[in-house]
């Protein structure tokens, strides 16, 4: 599911969240640093399953959030530099 601020968010750096969006609550999940940690670790731990049965979405919607995340692929760049460097 998605909404204009959904298809924006995937064009460029955009902060704005429609309320009862799914793509939009598993959109600001990625952006936590919950999820990072997850996802660097390859585990789903405690506090991020909690996270996601309060926030009501799937870690696969989640994944899929990222992915689609401008602003993620920014900061996943912005990373990738910091570790070149
Ligand atoms: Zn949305």
């Amino acid at each position: 599911m998605s909404c204009p601020d959904c298809t924006a968010a995937a064009q460029r750096s955009h902060w704005m969240f429609t309320a009862g969006c799914r793509g939009c609550i598993a959109r600001g999940v990625a952006r936590l640093p919950q999820f990072r940690k997850v996802r660097d670790a390859g585990v789903l731990d405690r506090a991020y399953r909690q996270l996601l049965e309060q926030a009501g979405v799937t870690h696969d919607e989640v994944k899929r959030a990222a992915a689609a995340d401008f602003e993620q692929r920014a900061q996943a760049e912005r990373g990738q530099q910091r570790r070149a460097a």
